[in-house]
């Protein structure tokens, strides 16, 4: 058979829809012809209006490359947001939707890139190195991975009950902050990803391989900056904005 190109158009069901954090729910999608993608990849949604009106926008793949199967997308509800509000709103179990993908071959990782690597998300932006972390247990690597997530509050932390979980493989490590709230579990702190939080990841991993930022423009450009201002070199940072 021959595959879809990845920039040609499917009509995807949708199988599933989670509530995974009160704004951000899990859409999962089976597509005719399921995407060989690496882990960092996203797809475009394509939205069209019986009138001909289009809307498309990028969401990145949260599922393990391992899963062509079955892609999941995790889509924030912003506030009057045209598409993400169509999502959450409107879209249902078993509603037609146009996928295509994968796309994006900058920010990607899998396990024969090595390691260690760092993954550094804010809100959202923890999605594609959701992928990353899911390739990294299905593929029962010994990589060392830490994952630097930061919500406002412990139920917005994006998986945080599957990341939890993970860390008895011994090799990936989860350090989650909390902004808007006193942290309720020992292993929750509170505060924002600042210079001390990441002065101390990289001195239990002092020479990451890769380090992946993604999260909103603000997030992206501030870790960043405190990455470059703590001697890790521009050419092992790589970063991915979601707007905002
Ligand atoms: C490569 C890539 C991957 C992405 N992956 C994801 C993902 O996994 N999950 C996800 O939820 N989103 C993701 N996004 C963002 C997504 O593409 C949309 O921009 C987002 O859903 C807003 O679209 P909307 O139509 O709801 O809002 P719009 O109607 O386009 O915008 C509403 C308002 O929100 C602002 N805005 C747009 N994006 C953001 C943002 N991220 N944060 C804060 N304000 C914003 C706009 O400037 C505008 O003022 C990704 C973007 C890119 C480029």
């Amino acid at each position: 058979m021959v595959p879809t190109p990845k920039r040609q158009w499917q009509v995807a069901r949708v199988a599933a829809i989670e509530t995974l954090t009160p704004r951000i729910k899990g859409f999962h999608f089976t597509l005719p012809e399921p995407p060989a993608f690496t882990a960092g990849q996203h797809m475009d949604v394509r939205l069209v209006a019986p009138d001909g009106y289009e809307a498309q926008r990028s969401y990145s793949i949260a599922s393990a490359p391992e899963r062509p199967d079955r892609i999941e997308l995790a889509i924030e509800r912003l506030e009057d947001g045209e598409v993400s509000s169509f999502f959450h709103d409107v879209v249902q179990v078993g509603d037609e939707i146009e996928l295509r993908g994968p796309l994006g071959g900058h920010f990607v990782w899998s396990v024969e890139d090595g390691g260690p690597i760092l993954l550094i998300g804010g809100g959202s932006g923890v999605v594609p190195l959701m992928s990353m972390v899911r390739h990294h247990a299905a593929r029962a690597s010994s990589i060392p991975v830490t994952l630097v997530t930061s919500a406002r509050t412990a139920v917005d932390l994006l998986y945080l009950d599957e990341q939890r979980r993970l860390q008895a493989n011994g090799v990936f490590r989860l350090v989650a902050r909390v902004t808007r709230e006193a942290a309720a579990t020992p292993d929750l702190g509170s505060g924002r990803i600042d210079r001390p939080l990441l002065q101390g990841v990289l001195d239990a991993m002092p020479d990451p391989r890769i380090v992946f930022v993604c999260g909103s423009n603000p997030f992206v450009g501030t870790v960043a900056d405190l990455l470059l201002d703590l001697g890790v070199t521009a050419g092992r940072i790589r970063t991915e904005r979601f707007g905002g």
